[in-house]
């Protein structure tokens, strides 16, 4: 109670405080304004289309040709939207010791500008359906682990290239991310893509003020938590994103229950250039492997995606970009 009390008497005392203050309302009335939210509509339709265009190649697992058709596509389609384009092309040992191409695509607007975010997600597909009861050797579809990231930062893309945000962004799509061990024993198995830009990004020096990596965003009633990483490395960047979720009526995808660390781009962001860099990743707490039913499964495909979940993802990064 004694709290309560103490709380009435500052409101009291700062309210006697301004009232001398003859331009107080005005002063209050001009800060409002320029802090009025611009609003610029995120077409979930659009981004559902890039998704389905991705899966149409088939699975797009590095080195095959339908990985390959799937990098052109993406190039087609970034190129005439961005400021400047830049391609990553290196090789990667997988921990069954394939040697797979890696071709990261990374395409920046407002170039010059010194105020940078990075969006990022992977565009390979798993080559394997592990966590599946059958066809368990046989590549994923990858519609929401995949596509569904690329297919919203595709659409925002075409929001960028229409109205200038005040800040520059990079878009990145990171290749060979989903190559890894299942059984977790080999260390740095996943995320091949994001290791190598992380070691060498398309600029020296590269610097932005945060990262938001997204990573199956398109299931029926996602729940986004505050992944473990995230919280610990990136937890400004979060509560901006969070917040903007929450502001534009989206809290019930954006939750604030905590999950564990997950190992996904976004920690090797941040591990080889200190970028804070949080992850939008699709975690159900009652499913029996902690993500989707249909995750690393033959049911990753169209089934796994709904528009009212790429709307709420879209928007609010749409939102975030717009009024930073
Ligand atoms: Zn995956």
């Amino acid at each position: 109670m004694k709290y309560i009390l103490f709380s009435f008497a500052l409101i009291f005392l700062s309210a006697c405080n301004n009232k001398p203050v003859v331009n107080n309302t005005n002063t209050h009335k001009d800060i409002t304004e320029t802090k009025k939210q611009v609003v610029v509509n995120f077409d979930e339709n659009g981004a559902y289309d890039f998704i389905q265009k991705q899966v149409d190649f088939g699975p797009r697992v590095p080195g095959t040709k339908e990985h390959l058709a799937c990098y052109n596509y993406l190039v087609e389609v970034l190129k005439p939207l961005a400021d400047t384009m830049y391609f990553q092309n290196t090789f990667a040992t997988t921990f069954d010791k394939k040697t797979i191409p890696v071709k990261n695509i990374i395409a920046t607007f407002n170039t010059p500008k010194e105020t940078r975010i990075i969006l990022c997600a992977h565009w390979d597909t798993r080559p394997f359906a592990d966590q599946d009861t059958k066809d368990k050797d046989m590549p994923i579809l990858g519609a929401n682990d995949g596509g569904s990231g690329v297919g919203v930062l595709l659409q925002i893309a075409k929001n960028l290239s229409i109205q200038k945000p005040e800040i520059g962004i990079d878009i990145i799509l990171f290749d060979s991310e989903d190559w890894g061990d299942a059984t977790g024993g080999v260390e740095d198995s996943y995320c091949l893509g994001s290791q190598a830009w992380g070691k060498a990004p398309h600029i020296r020096g590269y610097k932005a003020d945060f990262g938001i990596l997204l990573d199956m965003v398109g299931a029926p009633n996602a729940t986004f938590g505050n992944e473990g990483y995230s919280m610990q490395n990136a937890n400004t960047a979060l509560s901006i994103v969070w917040q903007a979720a929450a502001s534009a009526g989206y809290d019930n995808y954006f939750r604030n229950f905590e999950t564990n660390r997950i190992t996904d781009d976004h920690y090797y962001v941040w591990k080889n250039t200190g970028i804070p860099t949080i992850d939008i990743i699709h975690h159900d707490q009652n499913s029996r492997n902690g993500f989707g039913e249909y995750w690393h499964t033959h049911n990753d495909n169209m089934n796994a995606i709904d528009k009212k979940t790429l709307k709420a993802v879209g928007q609010t990064l749409v939102n975030v970009i717009y009024n930073y």
